[in-house]
């Protein structure tokens, strides 16, 4: 096994699991919670690990193949990570899963949904964020930790160019290997329509544009199933403000914000969204947003790469219509 000697004496580092070249949301975050050094394993480990350069100072790779078994890659890790005193996952599903196991394997307590998290003089703090951001819970511990970083919760550090090294495990699909796992049959695409918030990479996000006034609720409930149908026609899942969440016309783990969901997708497109502080708060950085408004001068519009100052129900219903999407009775007739 090769093992950088200055991986074994990082004294925090992020580790993160790629899928098929892509990044978790929270990865560059990880990184920075960390210090800087990120080791990156899963498939297309490579790939991920030059995406996530700019944003790392060290940077190490391990790819592990298709078909992710984080209870062999766990035990893989075990003696690889046994002297770093601070691991860092960002919290989304892989470093969710993975983190437990490391811990595990590693003897040492996890830290799980830190907001902040960090190594000083042989102790680990952090501040976890317990019942829905309610309540912060201070910790500290005398020893090494694992931790998983809510993704959304700070910010990113950009380094310039760094060089991303390769690290050789013991290859953890390999006969022999510790470490339980379930049998993998098939991995199957998330569901737009049901697949968390956080990870999308396509969301199409209603406000209260999208309800014209006098619209019972039948009507309102009508138009956001019609917005989710369309949403799914096009292979995106369904946001929306606390307006509407508040109203009950979607549930709240539709809601973005900052007391919502943090997203940070390929594309947003805003149909009748102001584009209020606490909405865009948990926007991410989409790489692209589209607004459609009637106010040319909302902050949403004005935020957005193209703005299309139109009625967003009538938009939405002809939207349906050109992509064969039936469009429930009860949807008030613009
Ligand atoms: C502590 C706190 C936390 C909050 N957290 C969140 C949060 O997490 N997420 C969140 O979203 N909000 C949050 N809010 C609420 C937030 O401040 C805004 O009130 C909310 O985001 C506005 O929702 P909206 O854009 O749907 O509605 P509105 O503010 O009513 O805006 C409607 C928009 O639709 C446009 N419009 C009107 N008619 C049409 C039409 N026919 N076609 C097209 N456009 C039209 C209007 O020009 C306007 O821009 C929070 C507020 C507080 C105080």
């Amino acid at each position: 096994m090769t093992v950088p000697v200055t991986l074994l004496s990082a004294e925090s580092l992020a580790v993160v699991v790629a899928r098929a070249g892509s990044l978790p949301l929270g990865a560059a975050e990880a990184v920075a919670e960390a210090g800087g050094a990120a080791l990156v394993v899963g498939s297309g480990a490579k790939q991920a690990a030059e995406a996530l350069a700019p944003n790392a100072d060290r940077v190490w790779w391990a790819d592990t193949g298709a078909g992710l078994r984080v209870g062999a890659l766990a035990a893989a890790l075990g003696g690889l990570l046994d002297g770093v005193p601070l691991i860092v996952l960002p919290g989304s599903p892989d470093g969710r899963d993975l983190a437990p196991r490391l811990a595990a394997v590693l003897d040492r307590p996890l830290f799980a949904q830190a907001i902040r998290v960090c190594y000083e003089v042989a102790n680990v703090r952090a501040e976890l964020s317990r019942v829905d951001d309610r309540v912060l819970v201070a910790v500290e511990h005398d020893g090494p930790a694992v931790a998983t970083l809510v993704p959304g919760v700070r910010s990113v550090v950009v380094y310039g160019s760094t060089d991303v090294v390769e690290v050789a495990l013991p290859d953890p699909l390999s006969e022999g290997m510790p470490g339980s796992d379930v049998e993998v049959l098939d991995v199957l695409e998330p569901d737009p329509a049901t697949m968390d918030l956080a990870e999308a990479p396509r969301v199409l996000g209603g406000g209260a544009g999208l309800v014209p006034a006098g619209t019972g609720d039948a009507g309102a409930r009508a138009i956001f199933a019609l917005l989710t149908s369309v949403a799914a026609r096009l292979g995106a899942s369904t946001g929306a403000t606390r307006v509407v969440t508040d109203a009950g016309w979607l549930g709240y783990d539709r809601q973005i914000g900052t007391t919502g969901v943090a997203i940070d997708p390929e594309l947003y497109v805003a149909l009748g969204v102001a584009g209020a502080s606490q909405h865009t708060g948990g926007l991410g950085a989409p790489r692209h947003v589209v607004s459609v408004n009637t106010d040319a001068s909302s902050p949403m519009t004005a935020m957005a790469d193209l703005g299309l100052v139109t009625d967003a129900l009538s938009l939405l219903i002809e939207l349906a219509r050109r992509l064969d999407v039936p469009v429930p009775g009860e949807v008030p007739r613009v």
